[in-house]
């Protein structure tokens, strides 16, 4: 099972409708697929989806590190992965998203030898995640058209992206949360707001008994000390995203006291980071859930195979899949919120 090559293809994807976040509007994305060769011939699957934004990644940037990364793992055997992993980790600032998908790749090479899917590899907790859906900054009435059509579709936890503007903000989660009943709410602010707006925007949830499980990232990224601030002013657990790359990014945050979630994401730790992550933070008592990107079939897979093989994680947000055109699920089936992995 010695690796012998490595494929990068560029693969362009739409979205359904503009996905717009705080301070960033996105219509389409290009993310990278990844074939790792090995000396029989299996192919091995991943895919990165660079963030520019999160990551300080671009792809033209990390389309250049082919033959350097093919070179420090060419020749590893595929079944002692930790030592791809290990190699893999010197990319963990400069292209992490890559840094994913090739160690997914190789776990998917070995998976197929073995017939064994990936989820199972990792320690098989789960049969299968439930994942919400997420509605972007919009108008009052798109952002209640949406949820309730999320609502339909059976996702029990609605994720709403706030951020750019208090009132607003809080306008919109209100007015949902009077149309549809029964469901928990991830608010995610993306690092918009500042400590003071973050506390104002959860009084009003409070006042108003909105089921909030997680407020995430209401504070730029580098600001633990406006993170645990909010953390010690919230009657809601408090989920950090944007600060929360490394293992080093978590341990810190964890020291500080700074959250009550870690939104784990494969593309800003790689597999390595993230399986640390998952025991530092279940050793100290802190939450989890898992988030994407903008990844396709390739890229949603190999989450849901870690999340369903480690079973760490409280909330799955695993939906980018669903908000891109003519995306087809490829290692795993989507039945209403249930995403179950399987053999590809
Ligand atoms: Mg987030």
């Amino acid at each position: 099972m010695k690796i012998s090559d490595l494929r990068f293809t560029e693969r362009k994807w739409d979205f359904v409708k503009p996905f717009h976040i705080a301070n960033s509007v996105s219509s389409s994305k290009v993310n990278i697929e990844v074939e790792l060769v090995l000396a029989d011939g299996t192919i091995g699957l991943g895919e990165a989806s660079s963030s520019f934004r999160v990551n300080g990644e671009s792809n033209e940037s990390i389309f250049q590190l082919r033959a350097e990364m093919l070179e420090a793992i060419k020749g590893l055997d595929a079944r002692d992965y930790r030592r791809v992993f290990k190699k893999l980790d010197a990319y963990s600032r400069s292209a992490p998203s890559l840094k994913a998908a090739v160690q997914f790749a190789t776990l998917h090479a070995f998976s197929r030898v073995i017939s064994t899917p990936v989820y199972q590899i990792l320690g098989g907790m789960k049969d299968f995640v439930e994942t919400d859906k997420t509605v972007s900054i919009g108008s009052l009435e798109e952002t209640v058209n949406d949820a309730r059509e999320i609502f339909n579709a059976g996702h029990k936890v609605i994720k709403m992206k706030v951020g750019e503007d208090l009132q607003s903000d809080i306008a919109r989660v209100l007015a949902v949360n009077d149309e549809i009943k029964g469901v928990k709410y991830i608010i995610d602010a993306n690092t918009g707001y500042t400590p003071k707006e973050a506390l104002r925007f959860i009084d009003a949830m409070y006042r108003n008994s909105i089921p909030v499980g997680i407020f995430e990232q209401p504070v730029p990224a580098e600001d633990f000390d406006g993170l645990k601030i909010v953390r010690q002013g919230s009657m809601y657990p408090v989920g950090a995203d944007e600060s929360a790359r490394t293992k080093f990014d978590v341990m810190r945050l964890i020291k500080e006291g700074a959250v009550d979630y870690v939104n784990i994401k494969l593309m800003k730790s790689g597999i390595s980071d993230a399986l640390a992550i998952v025991e530092m933070c279940n050793s100290a008592g802190i939450g989890l859930m898992i988030g994407c990107m903008s990844e396709s079939g390739i890229g949603v897979s190999q989450s849901v195979h870690f999340a369903a093989g480690t079973g760490a994680f409280m909330y799955h947000d695993l939906d980018s899949h669903l908000l891109l055109k003519n995306v087809e699920p490829v290692g795993f089936r989507q039945e209403r919120d249930r995403q179950y992995p399987i053999l590809f």
